[in-house]
């Protein structure tokens, strides 16, 4: 390549560059400062600040996210919870925020301003809201505001850790979108830090669950490996060493916690669908185990919502994290269905994939 040609290319990436900085619009990221919250905006490339009281409410200066108000109280998820007569369940989101929105509408879970409104029903977000897709920070605040909506009208949402989010907040940023790479530049902090157990975010998706048992239905990233059938399950010592673990990362040296957060741990397993695949038997002795109907786990993409072991495993991970498809599961009048995109309903089969 010729010097002009080298000059040209250069100008051109820094030009690039330049207009996708002064393009860039997203927040709120809100830190623990002083005893006072403190959000930060980007708006059209430029930072802005705003001084928030501690459970007050954050007005939107730029960007998609709604006003806020930050929850008085951080209460740290359940383990279990008792039956309802009607749940649904989401996964995999991956930043695509206006697909899921649209789903939920659909569904009619959230109204057409994106507001709860699906009473005393249940929505469990079965992970990977991080990574991959540009708008992750619209999605968390939106299940942060849904889960405050849904809990004043008597019902419940609740969001559980997925690989990607372990990632994150262990600054493991392979899969982020470029545009955070930019946001976390002009913030001056390297992106997991925006995450941080000192920001509102971190400390919220920290008081999380991994696993969550709902009535006769257990709730998982990706899955439980065969081996928790040989002894008897404890959802919140599960729950406890994820969270130990993302307060205290050097845990991966423990050889318990590596396993836990590993291939075959909770957020990343594959084995219902990928060799070396669970037997029925296992997933029979699992399901007994934990005394559950079934098990519903996202992190292995499939064309559509699957039951897997008659029904055993279901699958739900649709593809939202591509942009243009998605599915939500839904119990309700005793059945599980598929929730389309268009609206519609359609029984599951419960048969054997
Ligand atoms: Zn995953």
């Amino acid at each position: 390549m010729d010097f002009r040609r080298f000059v040209l290319l250069i100008l051109g990436l820094c030009c690039t560059q330049l207009i996708f900085a002064a393009s860039l619009t997203d927040g709120p990221y809100v830190f623990l400062r002083d005893g006072q919250r403190e959000a930060h905006w980007i708006c059209e490339g430029k930072l802005q600040t705003r001084q928030i009281a501690v459970h007050g409410k954050i007005k939107p200066v730029c960007g998609l996210v709604p006003a806020l108000q930050l929850e008085s109280q951080r209460t740290q998820a359940a383990d279990e919870l008792p039956q309802v007569r009607r749940w649904a369940a989401v996964s995999d989101v991956h930043g695509q925020n206006a697909l899921l929105l649209s789903l939920l509408r659909a569904q009619h879970i959230v109204d057409e301003q994106g507001n709860w409104a699906w009473r005393r029903g249940v929505l469990i977000v079965v992970g990977d809201v991080f990574d991959r897709g540009p708008n992750q920070l619209e999605a968390l605040w939106a299940i942060y505001r849904w889960a405050q909506q849904a809990r004043a009208a008597g019902g419940r949402v609740e969001l559980l850790l997925g690989n990607h989010e372990i990632m994150v907040l262990t600054g493991d940023l392979r899969y982020l979108h470029e545009k955070y790479q930019a946001v976390a530049q002009l913030l001056g902090r390297s992106y997991d830090q925006l995450f941080a157990e000192s920001t509102e975010l971190g400390a919220w998706l920290r008081a999380r669950a991994t696993v969550l048992k709902l009535g006769d239905t257990l709730f998982t990233h990706g899955g439980l490996h065969p081996v928790f059938a040989d002894q008897p399950i404890h959802l919140a010592s599960i729950n406890a060493a994820f969270r130990n673990y993302l307060s205290q990362p050097s845990l991966q040296r423990d050889p318990q916690t590596a396993w836990l957060v590993g291939n075959d741990g909770p957020t990343w397993y594959r084995g219902y669908f990928a060799p070396p695949r669970a037997s029925s038997t296992q997933v029979q002795a699992l399901l007994k185990q934990a005394k559950v109907e079934r098990i519903v786990v996202g992190h292995t993409t499939q064309e559509q919502i699957r039951s897997f072991y008659q029904g055993g495993v279901i699958a739900i991970d649709a593809g939202l994290k591509n942009g243009e498809r998605g599915e939500l599961l839904v119990f309700e009048k005793g059945r599980l269905w598929r929730g389309l995109l268009d609206g519609q309903r359609v029984p599951l089969a419960l048969g054997d994939d």
